[in-house]
C-alpha cells in the first residue's frame, strides 16, 4: 500500500468546508482592502529563495525541497513561502513603475522539510498579502488591520497581536554588534546552531526555541533601544495609528521573524493557550527585498497566515464547525420505470441549480429512506409504477412530516 508522504495531508470532504469557509473570509477581506489575487508558480529557480528569503535562514539552509531539473541542469525549489515569488512577479511584469501601492494576496501551499507535528507540516497552506511602494506607518497599520480583521471575523478572540521593530540598514548593524557582544559572553552555553548564528545571523538567536538560549535571550539588548530616529518615529507613529483604529497590540521585543528580508516593523499574531506552533500569522516590512531581487528600491509590507494553525486556534475555542450542504430533495424509486423517471426529474431540477439526490444503487425502498435520512435531505419524493402512470406524487417535508401532491413533470423546489 502506497501512503502519503510524511508531513503532507489529505483533506477529506468533511473538512474541506471548514477550509473553504476560512478561505472565503480571507478572500473577502483582502478584496475589501483592495488587494488583488496573484497566482505564481509552485516552483521557482532556487536562487530566488536564496536571495529573497536569505541564505543564512533555516528555511533555505535546511528546509527547502530542492532538485535538479530534468531538461536543463538548473536548480529548482518548491516555494517555501510566497513573498519572494510575488516580488519577482512584480519586477518581471513591470509593476514596479505602475501606480503605487501595488497590493496582492494569495492562498497557496508551501513546502518546508520540517519535523512534522501538530501545526507543522511539510506541505502547508498560507494566506498571504503583500503591499509594495507604500512607506508610511499608515501602510503598516493597514496591513495589520487586514490580518486583524480576518482573525476577528473568524472569531479568534484567543489570538493576540505582538509587534516589534528590528530597524533598518542604518541602525541594524549597530544593534547587531550589541547582540554579538552580549551573546559572545555565553558562547559555551548556547546551542550549536546559535553558536553558528552568532557569526552568520545573530538576530536569529532571539528566536531560538531551546530553553537555555531563550533564557539567555531574555537579557539581550532590545532592538527598540537601538533604533535610529527614523525607525523610532515610524514605530511610534504605527502605535498611534493602531491606538486610533482600536487595534490591540503588545510591543514584544522577542519578535524578530525568521526570514532575512524583514526591516523595521515585524509582527506576529499568537494564539494564547496553545503551547507550540501558536503563531498563526507572521509579517512585517521588507524594504530591501525588491531591490535585492534586481528591481528598483521599493518598499514592501506583508504577512502570511497558516491555515492549519488558524484551525488549531478555532478548535481550541470550539468554533471549527461549519455547515455541510445537504440535499434539498431525495427521490426514492421502486422499479425500473420509476428509476428512469427519478433520474429524469433529478436532471431537470439539477439544471435549475437544485441539490438533488436519487437512487443509483438499486437499494430497497427502506434502505433508500434510511439513506435519505443519513444525507439529511429536506424533502423526499417516492415514485413507484402508479406515480409514473398518474404523473403525480407526494412530496414529504422531512422536518415536519407534512405531505403535498405535485406534478412530476413540472414541479420546482
Ligand atoms: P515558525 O516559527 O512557526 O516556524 P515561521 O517564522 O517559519 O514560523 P513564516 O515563514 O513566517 O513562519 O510563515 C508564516 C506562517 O505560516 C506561520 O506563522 C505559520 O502560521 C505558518 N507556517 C510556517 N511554517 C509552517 C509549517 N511547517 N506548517 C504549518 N504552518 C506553517
Ligand atoms: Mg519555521
Amino acid at each position: 500500500m502506497i501512503q502519503k508522504i510524511k508531513g503532507t495531508m489529505d483533506i477529506l470532504p468533511d473538512e474541506t468546508p471548514l477550509f473553504r469557509y476560512i478561505e472565503g473570509i480571507m478572500r473577502e477581506e483582502a478584496e475589501r482592502y483592495g488587494f488583488g489575487e496573484i497566482r505564481t508558480p509552485t516552483f521557482e529557480n532556487t536562487d530566488l529563495f536564496v536571495r529573497g528569503v536569505g541564505d543564512t535562514t533555516d528555511v533555505v539552509q535546511k528546509e527547502m525541497y530542492t532538485f535538479t531539473d530534468r531538461d536543463e541542469n538548473r536548480s529548482i525549489s518548491l516555494r517555501p513561502e510566497g513573498t519572494a515569488s510575488v516580488a519577482r512577479a512584480l519586477i518581471e511584469h513591470g509593476k514596479c513603475v505602475d501606480t503605487m501601492p501595488q497590493k496582492y494576496y494569495y492562498i497557496i501551499s508551501c513546502f518546508r522539510h520540517e519535523a512534522p507535528q501538530a501545526g507543522r507540516s511539510r506541505e502547508f497552506f498560507q494566506f498571504g498579502t503583500e503591499m509594495f511602494g507604500a512607506d508610511s506607518p499608515a501602510a503598516d497599520a493597514t496591513s495589520i488591520s487586514l490580518a486583524a480583521s480576518v482573525i476577528r471575523r473568524l472569531g479568534l478572540t484567543n489570538v493576540k497581536l505582538h509587534m516589534n521593530s528590528i530597524g533598518c540598514k542604518e541602525c541594524r548593524p549597530q544593534y547587531r554588534d550589541a547582540l554579538v557582544s552580549y551573546f559572545s559572553k555565553y558562547k559555551g552555553e548556547l546551542c550549536e546552531t546559535c553558536n553558528k548564528r552568532l557569526e552568520t545571523n545573530p538576530l536569529r538567536l532571539l528566536d531560538c526555541k531551546s530553553k537555555i538560549c531563550s533564557e539567555i535571550a531574555k537579557g539581550a539588548p532590545k532592538t527598540l533601544d537601538h533604533l535610529c530616529d527614523k525607525c523610532k518615529n515610524h514605530f511610534d507613529s504605527l502605535c498611534q495609528y493602531l491606538d486610533a483604529m482600536n487595534i490591540e497590540y503588545t510591543v514584544d521585543p522577542t519578535i524578530v521573524r525568521g526570514l532575512d528580508y524583514y526591516t523595521g516593523t515585524v509582527f506576529e499574531f499568537i494564539a494564547e493557550g496553545i503551547a507550540a506552533q501558536s503563531t498563526v500569522c507572521g509579517g512585517g516590512r521588507y524594504d530591501g527585498l525588491v531591490e535585492s531581487l534586481g528591481g528598483p528600491a521599493l518598499s514592501g509590507i506583508g504577512f502570511a497566515m497558516g491555515l492549519t494553525r488558524i484551525i488549531l486556534a478555532m478548535k481550541q475555542l470550539g468554533t471549527d464547525k461549519v455547515e455541510i450542504a445537504n440535499p434539498k430533495l431525495y427521490i426514492a424509486s421502486l422499479g425500473d420505470k420509476a428509476a428512469l423517471k427519478a433520474l429524469e426529474i433529478a436532471e431537470r431540477l439539477r439544471r435549475q441549480g437544485t441539490f438533488v439526490e436519487c437512487d443509483i444503487m438499486g437499494r430497497s425502498l427502506k434502505a433508500q429512506m434510511k439513506y435519505a435520512n443519513k444525507l439529511n435531505a429536506e424533502y423526499t419524493l417516492i415514485i413507484g409504477d402508479s406515480e409514473v402512470e398518474s404523473g403525480k406524487a407526494q412530496l414529504r417535508d422531512m422536518k415536519n412530516g407534512t405531505q403535498e401532491e405535485l406534478e412530476l413533470d413540472s414541479f420546482t423546489i
